[in-house]
């Protein structure tokens, strides 16, 4: 593999990627997202993907919660639509309007039988671009006859632990990396390999290293904040490759613009998504 697959996102590449936003837009225009999982005691997960998501450009969101999450959702996230998934504690099915435009799916959902099988039925009957996060990512890892249903222009977003459980153990970063490269080529789909310089692959095993992000980042709930940004991206009409660099630049931003008042120490996953509005701001 030759050495030029490997390159290094710049704040300029990555503003020419940010779309404007029209002076006579609609809602209508800037995609309608859907967000799938949480469980029981994990609904906090995908409040924090809903509310990253709303932050990131989209016009319309639906989040789809197991049934005692939904006023939870509801009350935290009143801008988003809900619809309370028949199980009780986990979501069992997942469903698709037909005016949905990108799916995220994972964060919190758990790897319950009942998750799983919500997570094979989507694969089977969706064809929009996914961002496959968190226990979707564990799920897969278990089933990995599924990973070929996941639709072309799809991101999948596993920290180095998930990307073991779905690639094997690595023994270096190096390795890992390699192995990712070979995943997102066979399998046709963008991987973003997170971590400091976060490494977003494209299916043809282009390498680009993210530059913004510090250790505050490394906190609950971070990885469920850029789920939200990438799929409101992917919704807006961003292809994978690009969705996925521009929202890893704008999250890792979005943290290093907290940092700048909060310690390290004491910045949450919302810290994040309250500087996201920051993070555009600076890229424009
Ligand atoms: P997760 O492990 O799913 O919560 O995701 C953590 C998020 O925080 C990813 O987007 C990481 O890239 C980011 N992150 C974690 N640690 C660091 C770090 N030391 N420097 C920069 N970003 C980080
Ligand atoms: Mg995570």
């Amino acid at each position: 593999k030759c050495q030029t697959a490997y390159n290094f996102a710049t704040r300029e590449e990555m503003a020419q990627l940010l779309k404007p936003k029209d002076k006579f837009a609609h809602k209508g225009i800037f995609g309608h997202a859907l967000l799938a999982g949480g469980s029981k005691g994990k609904i906090g997960a995908i409040v924090l993907a809903a509310k990253s998501c709303l932050r990131s450009g989209v016009g319309l969101l639906t989040v789809q919660v197991p049934a005692s999450g939904n006023d939870i959702l509801q009350i935290s996230v009143p801008e988003a639509m809900t619809i309370p998934d028949e199980g009780e504690n986990t979501i069992t099915a997942v469903q698709i309007g037909e005016k949905i435009n990108a799916v995220g799916i994972g964060c919190g959902m758990g790897t319950s039988v009942e998750a799983a099988q919500a997570l094979h039925q989507l694969l089977q009957t969706c064809d929009k671009p996914m961002e496959i996060d968190a226990d979707a990512l564990n799920i897969l890892a278990q089933h990995p006859e599924w990973i070929k249903l996941i639709p072309t222009n799809s991101i999948l977003t596993p920290h180095p632990a998930e990307f073991d459980r779905l690639a094997g153990k690595s023994a270096t970063g190096y390795e890992r990396l390699e192995k990712a490269r070979d995943f997102a080529a066979k399998n046709k789909v963008t991987v973003v390999l997170k971590g400091a310089y976060t490494a977003v692959i494209n299916a043809d095993g282009e390498v680009s290293f993210n530059s913004t992000g510090n250790p505050g980042m490394a906190t609950a709930g971070s990885g469920d904040t850029l789920t939200g940004i990438l799929v409101a991206l992917q919704a807006q009409g961003y292809q994978a490759f690009d969705a996925a660099r521009l929202g890893v630049f704008l999250h890792g931003l979005a943290g290093d613009i907290a940092a700048r008042t909060i310690a390290f120490e004491s910045i949450t996953a919302s810290d994040i998504t309250a500087s996201l509005g920051f993070a555009f701001n600076e890229l424009r």
